[in-house]
């Protein structure tokens, strides 16, 4: 089992879903604080880094496969966008 589905069974979904909140809101913060000059890029490292983690819980709880699924269509999009055709 991965630390990630660990986590969710240790703490419970509702409260990993709570965290994941949390951490977004401070991944928000960091970034709206450094443009602003009041903030280090070691600590806007820092709440990518545990967003990413809560990513990973949440692409459990709500579904692998389906966030694989709109991942891949994502970067497609994305590739077109970013291409010169
Ligand atoms: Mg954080």
């Amino acid at each position: 089992m991965s630390i990630y589905a660990e986590a969710i069974n240790f703490f419970g979904v509702a409260h990993q879903v709570g965290k994941a909140l949390e951490e977004i809101a401070e991944l928000k913060e960091a970034i709206e604080t450094f443009g602003e000059g009041k903030d280090t890029k070691d600590h806007v490292c820092e709440e990518i880094a545990d967003v990413k983690i809560m990513c990973l819980q949440l692409r459990i709880m709500f579904g692998n496969d389906i966030v694989d699924e709109w991942k891949l269509k994502k970067i497609e999009r994305l590739k077109r966008l970013v291409s010169d055709e």
